[in-house]
């Protein structure tokens, strides 16, 4: 599946300078994050008087944060932070902008709260799946293409005739096929 990501806009800001010195610091508000917290932010667009704090590198990962949001309406930000928790995906037309930053909104929230980059969407794969991709060394997501030729690959490698004699290769063999009519099976793509 391929994703584009486009190029966060960033305000060309002059660097920050510290709010407060480091030894009297309280520890960056991302979780995970050691640094200290010597930037200041409001906590909300409600709360502007009451603030986190952040280490450098993440109180910019905020403000850009803000930037996306900033050029939207309110209604957008409810909507896209409703649809980052419940996980549903926006189908609006009318916004083709946030449409289009979708995904890299999404990433950089959850990179923002918790402070790591999300790991790349992996579809749930039943434990039948994951045993025969294993079994034929491949990953999801897989073409018949590909299944075909790393059959035809094991085959050579492990087909009794060219082990005669040897249970385990024979064992071996019997799990590959398997594995190849199986995930055969399961393919959808064309
Ligand atoms: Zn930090």
């Amino acid at each position: 599946m391929l994703m584009t990501k486009k190029t966060p806009r960033t305000k060309r800001s002059k660097d920050f300078a510290p709010h407060i010195e480091a030894s009297n610091a309280p520890p960056c508000n991302v979780e995970g994050c050691l640094l200290a917290g010597e930037y200041k932010a409001p906590k909300s667009r409600e709360q502007i008087e009451e603030y986190e704090w952040y280490c450098l590198e993440h109180i910019r990962e905020r403000n850009k944060q803000w930037d996306y949001f900033s050029g939207m309406g309110s209604d957008e930000i409810e909507a896209f932070i409703h649809d980052s928790v419940t996980g549903h995906r926006p189908t609006w037309s009318r916004e083709s902008r946030l449409r289009e930053h979708y995904f890299t909104l999404q990433d950089k929230l959850y990179e923002f709260m918790n402070g790591s980059k999300p790991a790349p969407a992996q579809p749930r794969l039943p434990a039948k799946t994951k045993k025969a991709l294993a079994t034929m060394e491949l990953t999801h997501p897989y073409t018949t293409q590909e299944l075909k030729i790393r059959y035809r690959s094991l085959v050579k490698k492990y087909h009794p005739d060219l082990n005669k004699g040897d249970k385990e290769l024979e064992e071996k063999f019997k799990h590959i096929t398997s594995a190849y009519r199986y995930l055969a099976e399961q393919i959808t793509d064309s």
